[in-house]
């Protein structure tokens, strides 16, 4: 503790982010207040323009500083592919990659009957919707890559959502092996991970 009130407060509250446990999070507050002007008031201002800008985008689930974000915005991005991953996190690790040139679909989640976690509770009535429309857009979509951990709730997912876009008319695939059993996505390194999508192979 540093017997300031303030300063025990922003230690909580940076020991609640991910990877930090307290004694980080001591370390880092130290940090931010010894570097005022090159650390700390750069961040305030950084914090500061992503909460008065940040949005979830109404057309891919996306968290961004626009809605829509830029990737459904950016006319680069092939619109006959589409990416369909669980989380935000998974797709920030697919960008990290950098070889993935379509567009995307955050589901939220993945189905989970023991944290009771049902389709309605998914992306998924959005993505088929969405899957409708593309398909007569131009260029129409013409494939859905279900991106997903090769977790058993994320094999249950996808097994759902390919089951849900079965008969619309795009092909469907899933990531190739190299995502290890029981492997999330956003703990791969960038290599496998685009490995894995270029090695895509249909759904059974
Ligand atoms: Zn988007």
């Amino acid at each position: 503790m540093s017997n300031s009130p303030d300063l025990d407060s922003l230690v909580q509250q940076m020991a609640k982010l991910p990877g930090l446990g307290p004694r980080s999070a001591r370390r880092a507050v130290l940090q931010l207040v010894k570097k005022k002007e090159s650390a700390l008031l750069p961040m305030i201002s950084a914090l500061q323009r992503v909460a008065d800008t940040m949005a979830t985008c109404e057309a891919c689930g996306n968290i961004d500083t626009q809605n829509p974000c830029h990737i459904c915005t950016d006319p680069r991005r092939d619109a006959r592919t589409l990416c369909v991953v669980e989380d935000v996190a998974d797709l920030w690790a697919l960008e990290r990659g950098g070889h993935w040139r379509g567009r995307y679909h955050v589901l939220g989640g993945k189905l989970s009957a023991l944290d009771g976690v049902r389709p309605e509770d998914l992306s998924i009535e959005p993505l088929v919707r969405r899957v409708v429309q593309a398909k007569t857009a131009s260029p129409p979509l013409e494939e859905v890559v279900l991106a997903v951990g090769a977790t058993l709730e994320g094999q249950t997912t996808a097994h759902y959502v390919a089951d849900q876009l079965a008969d619309l008319g795009v092909i469907l695939s899933t990531l190739a092996h190299g995502v290890p059993v029981g492997g999330e996505l956003d703990y791969l390194d960038e290599g496998t991970l685009t490995l894995a999508l270029r090695a895509r192979r249909p759904i059974e």
